[in-house]
């Protein structure tokens, strides 16, 4: 049997944060509706205001506070892609771990 360490490695954590753990629980990805595991997909923390920007200037102008509220998603890799959140890196900036 070959050992792991000899193989190809494209990315040091293998595109997950997995670790030694054998499983991580599944979540679901909000571009396509497709299951991936929690460590592996893309978590996009945003804050949305429920009022159209423009307005918004306008009554915080008069005062008004509006509160915001977080969203939390989760995206899988190729929605991450897709959607600007990652890209592509070359060989070497694949071995930083976070960009
Ligand atoms: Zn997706």
């Amino acid at each position: 049997m070959i050992s792991q360490d000899l193989l190809t490695k494209k990315r040091k954590n293998r595109g997950r944060a997995k670790g030694s753990k054998g499983h991580a629980e599944l979540v679901q990805c909000d571009g396509c509706g497709g299951w991936v595991p929690r460590d592996k997909a893309i978590r996009v923390t945003r804050t949305t205001s429920p009022v159209d920007p423009q307005l918004a200037r306008e009554l915080i102008k008069r005062g008004t506070t509006i509160l915001k509220t977080t969203v939390v998603k989760n995206y899988c890799v190729r929605c991450a892609v897709y959607m600007g959140i990652r890209s592509q890196r070359s060989r070497d900036d694949r071995k930083r771990e976070f960009y």
